[in-house]
């Protein structure tokens, strides 16, 4: 069986506003459940598993179901870092019926299910992938706020999300992890330290996280072209 972990514990204070940016509405519907209908439609995906504020935690399951989605199976109360929330959601599995776990950011509606499908797929056969796009941008290190030195776009990549690992191979990542280190960003950085090579696979830059007030704009945009 392969489970979805949608992390979707954030406060959103990057938003100004009063609501985490997950419920914000998108044409009338909140962006955790745009993500969520995503998921309910990939073949590759058997059960959901969603990590919420706490405060948000009580009623959701009954939103989901208004919004018929029937893969959701449990709701978590999220942590204090993204880190923490995905390894409290990852707790939530049960390990004896565990395949593959796909890792994904509740405020990324717009990945598709091709992609979801894809990058599942590559987890099967690899262990472990990610869902990638370019980078467009020349990107500069900066110290004491001069541009020392220039990267080699070509050689980089924008990690987005799904990231789809082995439940096995997660397991072990999340064991030795501190989740509490602000440098710990996704699942794949963590797979990375245990020298268990991550597949990539090319992504949209439409899938994009949905995290300021311009993020909300860009994504009204993209969900009319859709
Ligand atoms: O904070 P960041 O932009 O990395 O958040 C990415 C995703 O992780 C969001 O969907 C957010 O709701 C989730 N998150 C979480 N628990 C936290 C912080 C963020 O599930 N404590």
């Amino acid at each position: 069986m392969n489970i979805a972990i949608i992390a979707a514990a954030g406060a959103g204070t990057r938003m100004a506003s009063d609501r985490p940016k997950q419920f914000l509405l998108l044409a009338g519907t909140p962006v955790i459940i745009h993500t969520l209908k995503v998921f309910e439609q990939c073949e590759s995906i058997n059960e959901i598993v969603v990590v919420l504020p706490a405060a948000e935690s009580a009623g959701f399951l009954s939103l989901a179901g208004k919004y018929g989605l029937r893969k959701v199976a449990r709701v978590v109360p999220g942590g204090v870092t993204r880190a923490d929330s995905v390894k409290r959601g990852l707790l939530a599995i049960r390990a004896a019926t565990a395949e593959i776990v796909a890792v994904h950011d509740g405020v990324r509606p717009f990945v598709t299910v091709e992609e979801i499908d894809s990058v599942v797929s590559a987890a099967q056969t690899d262990g472990a992938a990610i869902l990638v796009a370019p980078v467009t941008d020349t990107i500069k290190q900066v110290t004491d706020q001069r541009a020392v030195q220039t990267l080699d776009r070509g050689g980089l990549r924008r990690a987005l999300t799904p990231q789809c690992f082995r439940y096995d191979v997660l397991r072990r990542a999340y064991e030795t992890a501190d989740v509490t280190d602000p440098s710990v960003t996704d699942e794949s950085v963590l797979v990375e330290k245990l020298g268990i090579p991550v597949s990539i696979v090319e992504g949209s830059p439409r899938n994009i996280k949905v995290t300021t007030a311009e993020d909300l704009l860009i994504a009204h945009a993209i969900l009319k072209s859709n």
